[in-house]
């Protein structure tokens, strides 16, 4: 039995702040309070004086090892869960990408062989990157026979992985009468490409036209036609990556209408502006991500909707691709540029240093936005995401003294360049305890 008892601590949950005491067992909370019964004998006191106690971060969006053209991204699951644990995230959700017509139990079983590396607990999102008749039964299947609860399906990426607005219906038809949800990444597939084809043909080719080629608009009506499928079907939808003010306009309508619709962002649409394309290759490369990073006005509105509960969750789509070797593929052809960046480590610090030290959310606002939502929104609540009793959250403490400056040189993600360098970061995460360690 490894008991341990955290004392003097402020405890952090998604709805109070309180100074009590925190007793795991085994790794599960068995009890919080200032006066607490006496401990098991040979418990583990720690003295958490002067800092937080938050549950551990639940990343629902990352990519690791994803394969590419370019090749794979640049963190596996060993690697990238060694990163989100240095960043004080316990679970990661991660995803499986199909090959067009390949059987979905098939890509199931074998991204679950790429994940046996993996240090924390994690879960699947079942991509639906191509469909024929044969995809509802296939997706009762995943759910009925392998405990799959959600699947994420693509706009964008027309000719590759994106499907169509008929198919997305059929899809989110078959996933409300199996109470899964859908992911969905909003962008106008078809528009896009038209854009991107017609900026090559001009020669323009730069990382600045792929931003240019899949302006806000891209995404807002894609959203907007998605809450249209969400409201016909009931199903449970959740927006992925929203970067956009005007699509976070159709999401807090819908949300006030009740509709079952959920909305992420991620720290590079909070932080980051449209001027990073501008910057010289090759440092232009590294942003190249969709949807691109958006223009200020946009990222006002992102904090916005953090605060007012329109945003969810905050994840990081970590997909980092080395800019020598991989993302140079495109230098002078943008299209041809494997899209995505890294994150995982960096999301806590990040949300705390610019969100709650700058008081655009409280402590209370950060812990809903990277772990308890995320835990309710994918059935884990309040297993995971809680500092209830009973809980088995993994236990993070957070030192709000301790300050850093990202570099990809002194990070843990395995890649050659970050797109947070230089940043200063305030708040270190430790985990306290890990069950699958
Ligand atoms: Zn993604």
């Amino acid at each position: 039995m490894q008991s341990v008892l955290i004392v003097n601590g402020t405890l952090i949950s998604e709805e109070s702040l309180k100074q009590e005491n925190i007793l795991t067992v085994d790794s599960r909370i068995i009890s919080t309070g200032i006066s607490m019964p006496a401990p098991p004998r040979e418990t583990t006191i720690i003295d958490a004086a002067g800092k937080y106690i938050i549950p551990g971060g639940i990343d629902p969006h990352v990519h690791f090892a994803l394969p590419t053209p370019a090749g794979p991204s640049c963190d596996d699951f060993h690697s990238g869960s060694l990163a989100a644990m240095a960043g004080g995230t316990t679970f990661i959700m991660d995803f499986v990408t199909p090959a067009p017509g390949q059987n979905l139990i098939e890509a199931l079983s074998l991204r679950r062989q790429e994940a046996e590396s993996c240090l924390l607990p994690y879960r699947l999102h079942v991509g639906l990157t191509w469909y024929d008749h044969t995809i509802p039964s296939q997706m009762q299947r995943c759910v009925n026979e392998e405990g799959i609860t959600s699947f994420k399906a693509y706009l964008a990426y027309k000719g590759s992985i994106g499907i169509e607005y008929h198919e997305l219906e059929k899809v989110m038809h078959a996933a409300a009468s199996l109470n899964a949800i859908v992911l969905v990444h909003c962008e106008e597939g078809d528009l896009i490409l038209k854009k991107q084809r017609e900026f090559v043909a001009a020669g323009k080719t730069s990382p600045l036209c792929h931003a240019l080629s899949r302006p806000p608009e891209t995404e807002a009506n894609a959203v907007k036609k998605v809450i249209e499928l969400c409201r016909k079907t009931g199903c449970r939808t959740y927006i992925v990556h929203t970067s956009a003010a005007e699509s976070l306009q159709y999401i807090r309508a819908a949300k006030a209408e009740g509709l079952p619709l959920y909305c992420e962002t991620c720290p590079q649409y909070l932080l980051l502006d449209e001027s990073v394309y501008r910057k010289p290759l090759p440092a232009s490369l590294k942003y190249v991500i969709s949807p691109p990073i958006r223009g200020r006005d946009d990222r006002e509105a992102l904090w916005v909707a953090l605060r007012d509960g329109t945003v969810d969750v905050v994840a990081t789509d970590h997909c980092p691709f080395n800019t020598f070797g991989q993302k140079d593929k495109g230098a002078d052809n943008f299209t041809l540029i494997p899209n995505g960046a890294g994150g995982v480590e960096h999301r806590l610090a990040l949300l705390y240093t610019y969100g709650v030290l700058t008081k655009k959310i409280s402590l209370q606002q950060f812990v809903a936005l990277t772990s308890a939502n995320a835990a309710k929104i994918f059935g884990l609540f309040p297993e995971k995401g809680s500092l209830l009793p009973g809980s088995a959250t993994d236990l993070v403490l957070l030192d709000p003294d301790y300050t850093s400056v990202i570099s990809a040189n002194n990070g843990m993600q395995q890649c050659d360049s970050d797109i947070y360098e230089g940043m200063p970061i305030s708040g270190k995460f430790t985990v306290v305890k890990t069950p699958s360690l």
